[in-house]
């Protein structure tokens, strides 16, 4: 028969057990979501603790049926013991996990918990009085807890933490209870008689677990939203910076330069716009590799930081250009001073990885208000001072000068040459493949226009392209090159690969005028290539130019069944809440962000989840090393573009990789 005080015992263990289960499932819930090891080390312990207390329990009826050498009483104390240390371990384990953001070794966790079942096992053979086997777990468990406790207290430089603070709490005072438990084994050696609350305690343990739990709870909800929050923050960052220097972007830059004109305006200064541009700066990239080149582009950045005054704004616009805000000067002789100190500063050498380099800049300035009244006119002015601080040679400083928009003499033979390249056919198309990342499967080709200039040899689209742009030629050269494109696919569908899509690039000047969907509804017509198979890339900057405008275009353009990239992402505005509004397919995140994966995974990894929770497809490009590929894929990134797979050739030159699986070796 039980007593009134063993029932009462009963009746707490088994609420305990319950309420340890019913912790340990919502943890588990939890941790089938967010998937944190220390969830899932917590739910261990905390189903340690459920079967540690339902064996408590059940050994109360046993003890009043059986002797204390009966198998059964034997089984159910050494299960009781066991799961009540290991509780201790994995409680600790994960409360380590969570306060340093370290795991614990598995190695380390084995021989914890092994040590552990020896404690339990020797407690088991050294008493057979359960009364003091409980007490000397209550002795373990209860420093374990302290320490728990003490471990996950809330820093103190961040207040707002109820959940964590909850918990460190309920941690504090349950550990406390269990050594108070401790010390009640401790009284009838004594020979004094156990005081009359002690059957009760174990209600106040009920109500303990219970803070704990609704501790976790919290602490697990606001952990979610400071995560939800740092993801936001890095979007809104990467809107305004470039992610290679941290510097603020293009498009900051020109909301300063509009801030610093107003001001201007009012207090009747000055404001200079200094554009630079690193001379030969291809070659170091070329010659050294691209992570070299980053590294040189990280120096140059904090240089013209540390050269630039504090007031002042040193942005990178893209590539190897940098630009400088000098609002609120006094007098032009101020700009030509800061521009002179840059200058200078840029000629030091520059040391990376224990290597010097030389690297002179160009630099162009414009000065509000006599070299232009808005933004758009200083920094094409600031622009065209640079040109012709390049075309005289490099390293030098040009002031903008009303002469320099008719152009130099460099500039007019290539023009011509342009204009004639188009006829001659030297202006050709090279194709680089998209690769599936979860079938290694070539999916498409991305057209990438070549010049064969017939003395200057192979020209990158950077090296024409923004003359094309300059004399007007863009459209008349881009609807050759999404015709060329279209034809060439529409071959190789007919040589048997189906499903098989070709990008273009469409550059802002053709994408904002009225007659490109009919252009490219009758490419497609004229061709034969089903729209499907086409995929236009934009860049942000493109279709952010008058949001209103391209969102037309862009339906428009997918009511006829034509896909839409993004191009570049990340090194423009990088707004995915403003490409929501966009009619879009797929998001194609640009190469800085890939060969900065190994450093800084997490930001690739956010933007991917984003653009999927956007529904759209992800492409990386700049695919340089198998290890990128690795962790791209982990990251759940759609395809892949870059080196790793081809590099962009010739039409005649894709057979190579055209209806072959990757075998992620580069071909
Ligand atoms: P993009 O659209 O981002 O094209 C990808 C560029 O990255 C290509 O340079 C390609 O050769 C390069 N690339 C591909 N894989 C790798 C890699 O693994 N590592 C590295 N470092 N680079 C890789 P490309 O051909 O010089 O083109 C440069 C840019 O010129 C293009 O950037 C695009 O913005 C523009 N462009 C090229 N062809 C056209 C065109 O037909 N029309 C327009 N509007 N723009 C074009
Ligand atoms: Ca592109
Ligand atoms: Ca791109």
């Amino acid at each position: 028969m039980l007593t009134s005080q063993t029932a009462t015992m009963f009746a707490a263990f088994l609420a305990q057990a319950f309420g340890a289960a019913a912790l340990a499932a919502v943890l588990q819930g939890f941790h089938r979501h967010y998937r944190r090891d220390y969830l899932r080390q917590w739910t261990l312990s905390w189903c340690a603790l459920a079967v540690h207390f339902l064996a408590l329990a059940v050994s109360i009826p046993l003890a009043t049926e059986y002797a204390s050498t009966h198998p059964l009483r034997i089984v159910t104390a050494a299960t009781g013991l066991a799961a009540g240390y290991l509780q201790v371990g994995w409680l600790l384990f994960g409360t380590y996990t969570v306060a340093t953001g370290r795991g614990v070794r598995r190695r380390q966790m084995v021989w914890i918990l092994a040590g552990l079942a020896a404690v339990a096992g020797l407690a088991l053979v050294t008493t057979q009085d359960p009364f003091v086997q409980f007490g000397l777990r209550g002795l373990v468990a209860g420093l374990a807890f302290v320490v728990a406790g003490v471990l996950v207290r809330p820093p103190h430089d961040r207040p707002n933490r109820l959940g964590r603070g909850l918990v460190a709490t309920g941690f504090l005072a349950y550990g406390a209870q269990l050594l108070h438990y401790f010390g009640l084994a401790l009284v009838p050696l004594f020979g004094a008689p156990l005081p009359s609350y002690a059957s009760y305690l174990g209600f106040a343990d009920l109500l303990l677990q219970a803070v704990i739990g609704l501790g976790m709870v919290i602490w697990l909800l606001e952990e979610e939203r400071r995560e939800q929050v740092q993801s936001a923050e890095q979007v809104e960052f990467l809107s305004y910076h470039d992610p290679l220097t941290g510097l603020p972007n293009r498009q900051r830059f020109f909301d300063r330069l509009a801030g610093a004109l107003e001001q201007a305006d009012r207090t009747g200064h000055k404001v200079a716009v200094i554009f630079l541009d690193l001379d030969r700066f291809r070659e170091v990239n070329d010659c050294y590799g691209y992570s070299l080149g980053d590294q040189v582009m990280r120096v140059v950045a904090g240089r013209l930081r540390r050269t630039a005054g504090d007031g002042d704004t040193v942005a990178r616009r893209g590539g190897d250009e940098f630009s400088i805000l000098l609002p609120a000067l006094d007098d032009d002789a101020t700009a030509v001073d800061v521009a002179g100190k840059l200058l200078a500063a840029m000629r030091l050498p520059l040391v990376v990885h224990d290597r010097e380099f030389i690297i002179t800049s160009s630099f162009g300035v414009a000065v509000y208000p006599h070299d232009g009244g808005d933004p758009e006119t200083l920094v094409r002015r600031a622009d065209l001072a640079l040109y012709r601080a390049k075309a005289m040679g490099r390293d030098t400083l040009q002031f903008y000068a009303p002469g320099m928009e008719t152009g130099s003499p460099e500039r007019m033979d290539l023009e011509r040459d342009l204009r004639r390249a188009l006829a001659q056919r030297e202006i050709r198309l090279h194709y680089q493949p998209l690769v599936d990342l979860k079938t290694l499967r070539v999916t498409g080709v991305e057209a990438l226009v070549r010049w064969h200039h017939p003395k200057k040899g192979l020209l990158l689209p950077a090296e024409f392209l923004p003359l094309a742009e300059a004399i007007g030629m863009m459209s008349t050269l881009e609807m050759w090159i999404l015709r060329e494109a279209c034809r060439q696919t529409r071959a190789w569908q007919k040589d048997g690969l189906r499903d098989f899509r070709v990008s273009v690039n469409l550059s802002s000047r053709p994408f904002q005028r009225p007659e490109l969907v009919g252009w490219v509804q009758d490419t497609l017509t004229d061709t034969g290539l089903s729209p499907e198979s086409l995929e236009l890339e934009i860049t942000e900057r493109t279709a952010m130019q008058d949001v209103e405008a391209s969102q037309q275009v862009l339906k428009n353009l997918k009511d006829h069944g034509v896909r839409v990239a993004i191009d570049d992402f990340g090194t423009g505005y990088s707004s995915l809440s403003y490409l929501r509004t966009f009619p879009i397919d797929t998001l194609k995140i640009d190469q800085v962000f890939v060969r900065d994966l190994a450093a800084d995974p997490r930001l690739a990894k956010t933007v991917i989840a984003l653009a999927h929770s956007l529904g759209l497809k992800v492409v990386a490009e700049g695919v340089e090393t198998e290890r990128q590929r690795s962790v791209l894929t982990e990251d759940d990134c759609d395809e892949a573009q870059g080196f790793l797979f081809s590099r962009p050739v010739p039409a005649a030159a894709c057979g190579k990789f055209l209806n072959v699986e990757f075998s992620s070796t580069p071909v």
